[in-house]
């Protein structure tokens, strides 16, 4: 059996009580969680569990390797030991706005460049993504700027849900998610929408299996730092939040 990732559904919770299902050295599977691993260019969470007698171990990496791998300091509880989980909030909060922002970026990429994005990486107190474009001049990266923190300022809805792959295949615009990397065994499809005129116009719907705030609004400003040539026709865009 492996963990239920609550962090998918409810991305605001911080705390949950859990069974520790098996051990491996440093590392633990619970049969839930709410710490995010790795993956998507988003960071693993950080956090601590705790069991019933008062020990606590600090959990320093999480990935998912079929399973979901906390891995803790010290001697690791027993499987079958409950205990409660508490992620770090501050750092997983920042993950959210940094990625909803990416979101914005791709989506305003495309809207004014027809520029697919080919690869994101954030941080809690940064992000860079690439797309692919030629080169953009510094009024370009204003224009761009200006437009993700239009769509901050609006404050627009975000929301998620899950799909069945044959109707995500067939609904989501392919220059927003590569869908046919996914691999096979994924049957189910989590879909991030952008709020846009109504349900039925999102102004941008993708696939995404990372954590985001409900709200553009909790973005913040977005500040673009740089960009840089990533080879032919590939540009770097990095950007922080204030
Ligand atoms: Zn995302």
């Amino acid at each position: 059996m492996s963990s239920e990732p609550l962090y998918l559904e409810d991305t605001a919770r911080r705390t949950f009580e859990a069974t520790v299902e098996s051990v491996a050295g440093d590392r633990v599977v619970l049969d839930r969680t709410c710490f995010y691993p790795t993956g998507g260019g988003q960071p693993h969470d950080t956090g601590r569990l705790r069991d019933g007698t008062g020990r606590e171990w600090r959990v320093a990496d999480v990935t998912k390797k079929g399973d979901i791998l906390h891995t803790l300091d010290g001697d690791p509880p027993d499987p079958g030991t409950a205990v409660t989980g508490e992620i770090d909030w501050e750092r997983r909060y920042a993950h959210m706005r940094y990625h909803t922002a990416q979101h914005l970026l791709s989506a305003v990429l495309l809207e004014r460049y027809d520029a697919e994005t080919t690869g994101n990486q954030l941080y809690d107190d940064h992000a860079h993504l690439d797309c692919a474009y030629e080169r953009f001049e510094r009024s370009d990266l204003d224009r761009i700027e200006a437009r993700v923190n239009e769509l901050v300022a609006e404050a627009r809805a975000v929301r998620w849900y899950s799909l069945d792959r044959e109707a995500a295949e067939a609904s989501l615009d392919p220059a927003r998610t590569r869908i046919h990397l996914l691999p096979d065994s994924i049957t189910e499809v989590r879909i991030v929408e952008i709020g846009g005129a109504d349900d039925d116009h999102p102004f941008d719907r993708t696939a995404c299996a990372g954590t985001h705030v409900a709200d553009t609004g909790a973005v913040g400003t977005m500040e673009v730092t740089g960009r840089r040539t990533q080879g032919s026709a590939e540009e770097r865009i990095e950007f922080v939040l204030r």
